[in-house]
């Protein structure tokens, strides 16, 4: 499941880092599986011409998630400048050419303001750069159907969806409710779902086209991919030779996709049980490592978000004079730097996410807590 020997770094003098925090792009996303790291090497010994590996790649994608059409892009950032490029001037060659200007004013990107938010860099930039003018909808608590109704006018090119938790969750629009009022005026949906696990759901929704990061859920190499309809798909392709040139995807980076996309999406319940297992039982390592340290207990926990994870909560008492988030900052700071999640040290604890990890990290993970409550 987890590749985390990597000498490589050390001997380009940049420090490895254990990573217990989950799928981190700060951290290098995800470790990528034997079988997708030989894929990639294997694609990046050999030439092929790169218009149908592209092709081949966007039908296999689309049937394995059952979209209409398909393509591979740089990340879920290049996704939504390319969606936004199709929306705006399609494929033709004379706009696809002077993107990012655009000669007409049919442009507007509306954007409900509680999705107009950062992941790392602004969701609106990424439409500015795909010649998409952002346009508000609403307000950053609160929109009404009236209000996006009102929003549509000769000057709308599209409507971005974005799904994450960085976004407002109360106040806003479902994604049921936007694809209704766009699709009764003929406006196309566009979904930033950079994070989500299901690669399917959007498009069985009705979405018209919907971006996705490889390199998050799916266990992919720093990639991403857009589903859609065929005519907006292709224009998505057609920026390939305009603005997405910056954003090109490599024939081995396709290639990794491509294998870490068809496990994924072939994994089934006895896969899914044997990671639970494996996670329960590096928990369980840890929990027994730490048994009876003074002001340590050690908890598994599920998902908050209801996925298939279990952690490790480490609980410090306060008695002790020490707390989470003294404990959060001292394994980041020891000799190999161990990132934890610390997003819950307010009350109490600090998580391990046992994803990323393997047996002789969560040893490392414990030697770290006894000395940090010895010393
Ligand atoms: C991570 C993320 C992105 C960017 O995805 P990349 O694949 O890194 O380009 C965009 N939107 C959201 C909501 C994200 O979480």
């Amino acid at each position: 499941m987890t590749v985390t020997s990597a000498d490589v770094y050390e001997r380009f003098g940049v420090q490895r880092v254990i990573n217990a925090a989950g799928r981190m792009t700060m951290l290098g996303g995800v470790a990528l599986t034997e079988e997708v790291a030989a894929a990639m090497a294997e694609a990046g010994r050999a030439y092929v011409r790169l218009e149908d590996l592209k092709n081949r790649a966007g039908e296999i994608i689309a049937r394995l998630t059952g979209a209409e059409a398909a393509c591979l892009t740089t990340g879920a950032a290049a996704g939504i400048v390319q969606m936004v490029a199709a929306c705006v001037v399609g494929d033709d060659p004379l706009g696809v050419e002077q993107l990012p200007d655009v000669a007409h004013e049919r442009r507007e990107i509306l954007i409900q303001l509680g999705h107009w938010v950062g992941f790392g860099a602004p969701v609106a930039q990424m439409v500015r750069m795909g010649g998409g003018r952002p346009t508000p909808v609403g307000l950053a608590n609160s929109v009404c159907p009236e209000q996006l109704a009102l929003s549509i006018t000769a000057k709308t090119a599209g409507y971005l969806y974005v799904q994450s938790h960085h976004t407002v969750h109360h106040g806003m629009l479902s994604l049921d409710t936007c694809i209704q009022i766009c699709h009764e005026r003929s406006v196309p949906v566009i979904v930033d779902a950079a994070a989500e696990e299901d690669a399917s759901l959007y498009v069985r929704m009705g979405v018209d086209a919907v971006t996705y990061s490889g390199g998050k859920a799916f266990g992919g190499p720093t990639s991403g991919f857009i589903l859609g309809r065929a005519a907006l798909i292709r224009g998505c392709r057609a920026q390939e030779r305009g603005i997405a040139r910056p954003m090109k995807v490599g024939k081995e980076t396709i290639v990794g996709l491509l294998v870490a996309m068809e496990r994924y999406l072939a994994r089934d319940a006895t896969k899914v049980a044997a990671e639970i297992a494996r996670q329960q039982q590096l928990v369980n390592r840890i929990a027994s490592g730490l048994r009876g340290l003074p002001g340590i207990s050690v908890t598994s926990r599920a998902d908050e978000a209801g996925r298939a994870i279990v952690r490790a909560a480490i609980a410090v008492d306060p008695a002790t004079g020490k707390d989470a988030a003294g404990l959060a900052r001292f394994l980041t700071e020891g000799p190999v730097a161990i990132y934890p999640r610390g997003h819950r040290v307010d009350e109490g604890f600090v998580a391990i996410d046992p994803r990323p990890i393997d047996d002789r990290d969560a040893d490392l993970i414990v030697e770290r807590v006894r000395r940090f409550v010895g010393g």
